[in-house]
């Protein structure tokens, strides 16, 4: 195996500019073999206090550098990382299991572009200010950042989901302490080795590594940082709300879904198809913008059903380093089992497994057979209150149930704990609008999926998540406020 015949790869904490070692280390799989083939820091208190310290420190000067200096860095970093975008790419798909392509055209790609998003847009901010002549008195707001922000973010979309957090926490003149999943740490890694080049101060980033509950869990408790970014799941998130709440932290949390799609009579199947098997099984299923609710009009409903499933039956699970392959690996063995699980369940409850798991055969090349595959999986003749249409599953895994009137819709959309994101397909403008404005989700794409303008907010309703992020969100969160009123 890898693990035998290559040296492991070995990370190391990175504080106030340095590499430091740290006193244990936990063992990081790669998903499409199933071998050990990184070490990953297994940071507690101590590691977190120090990446404090040192984020403490900088501070004052980073805070006090105009928006253009910190701009300046912001971009150099993106042009670096870009300039080695193959090989983050390839270090992304063998850590997580995700395929080179979607590495290549996605996970990178939105790296760079976070940073050059957030370099530019931190110059275009303005405040507010009002006249009150009646009083003799102007008020205008004033914005500074926060401090020391705590950004924690989850395994399935690594450095692009970091990096989202990271350029607008800095951007903004915060230092940070950054903990990504201990499942997917190397390309955090890989970013610090560039920091120095970039022109980044020591001490403004520093990355911890670790697991949620040792290393995040003190970055949470630490009494020095008072904004938490988070990304992940809601159990979690409940957590770190218990956690922060006696130090009355600013937090954002964006956590998961049950996404629905609606699929009116007259939509244009032939890009519905296409774009909600991507929206289904993208990335394994593995994002939190993923379609797991698919409702079609009674009408094209067994239309819908034949050519979905003929389509997803095309799509080719394998060596994600393949790049004909559409399907890669599920992020660790526990996972895999757990979505197999809901599949079993609705089985048990009496659905119907139209293609997939236990129905196909997956046949997996010879050096991948210990990884932690899954054929992308359609259920039909399934309960609304199944858990498969009720829990997030975060693997491929999609339900596919048939309605009749837009009212009923409605309300069968609504009906789980989520709110993230919708997809609407139809031709007539007027119902996309009524049902757009009715559904109790973050973001709603119609005849579309995955679209994003980071201006715009983005986040969920519910159990999906409190505040948003985006050009101008970000820049609130990431920022106090202050009004002041000067009378003459
Ligand atoms: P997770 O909640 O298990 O872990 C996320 C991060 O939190 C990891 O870095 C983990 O180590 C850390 N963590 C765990 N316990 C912690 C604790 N007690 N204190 C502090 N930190 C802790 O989530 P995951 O399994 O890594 O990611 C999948 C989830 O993330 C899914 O629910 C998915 O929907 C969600 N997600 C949401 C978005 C979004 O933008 N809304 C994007 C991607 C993923």
């Amino acid at each position: 195996t890898m693990a035998h015949s290559e040296a492991l790869l070995v990370l190391e904490n990175f504080i106030a500019g340095k590499f430091v070692p740290c006193a244990s280390y936990i063992d990081s799989y790669n998903p499409s073999t199933g071998d050990v083939y990184c070490r990953v820091p297994d940071s507690g208190r101590e590691e977190v206090e120090d990446a404090v310290r040192a984020a403490k420190d900088a501070f004052p000067i980073w805070s006090s550098k105009s928006p253009l200096e910190r701009s300046r860095i912001l971009n150099k970093l993106a042009d670096l990382i870009e300039h080695d975008l193959e090989a983050f790419a390839q270090a992304e798909s063998k850590d997580q299991g995700k395929t080179i392509t979607f590495a290549r055209t996605v996970d990178i790609p939105r790296a760079v572009y976070n940073f050059r998003f957030f370099a530019s847009s931190i110059l275009h901010h303005t405040t507010e200010c009002t006249e009150m002549a009646s009083m003799g008195c102007v008020h205008y707001t004033s914005r500074a950042p926060v401090g020391v922000a705590g950004l924690i973010s989850p395994w399935n979309l690594p450095l692009y989901l970091l990096t989202w957090k990271i350029a607008p926490a800095i951007a903004c003149g915060n230092t940070i302490v950054a903990k990504p999943s201990e499942m997917t740490s190397v390309t955090a890694w890989m970013m610090c080795k560039l920091l120095e080049k970039a022109g980044m101060p020591h001490g403004v980033v520093n990355v911890v590594f670790g697991t949620g509950a040792k290393a995040g869990e003190a970055l949470v408790c630490h009494p020095d940082v008072p904004l938490i970014s988070f990304t992940g799941s809601t159990l979690t998130a409940q957590r770190i709300m218990e956690k922060s709440a006696p130090h009355c932290k600013k937090l954002s949390l964006e956590l998961g879904g049950k996404n629905p799609a609606i699929v009116f009579d007259d939509a244009d199947l032939s890009q519905c198809i296409p774009m909600t098997l991507r929206s289904s099984f993208a990335n394994q299923g593995e994002i939190c913008l993923c379609t797991s609710r698919i409702f079609v009009q009674r009408g094209i409903y067994s239309e819908f059903v034949k050519r979905f499933v003929a389509e997803t039956k095309k799509w080719k699970v394998g060596n994600p380093s393949d790049p004909t392959v559409d399907v890669g690996a599920l992020i660790s063995k526990e996972h895999l089992e757990k979505v197999r699980s809901y599949v079993k369940k609705a089985q048990a409850e009496g659905a119907k497994i139209l293609c997939g798991e236990g129905v196909d055969s997956l046949d997996l090349p010879a050096g991948n057979q210990k990884g932690y595959f899954m054929l992308p999986t359609v259920i039909a003749d399934i309960k609304d209150e199944s858990c498969c249409m009720q829990e997030e599953i975060f693997g491929p895994v999609t339900c596919v149930v048939a309605f009749d009137t837009e009212e009923e819709v409605v309300e069968r959309a609504n009906g789980v704990k989520y709110g993230l994101a919708a997809t609407l397909w139809s031709s007539n403008v007027g119902r996309v609008h009524r049902v757009a404005q009715r559904l109790q989700s973050g973001l709603v794409w119609t005849n579309c999926w995955l679209v994003r303008d980071l201006n715009l907010p983005f986040g969920g309703m519910k159990a999906s998540g409190i505040g948003r992020e985006g050009a101008k969100d970000s820049y609130e969160f990431f920022t106090e406020v202050k009004t002041i009123t000067i009378k003459h």
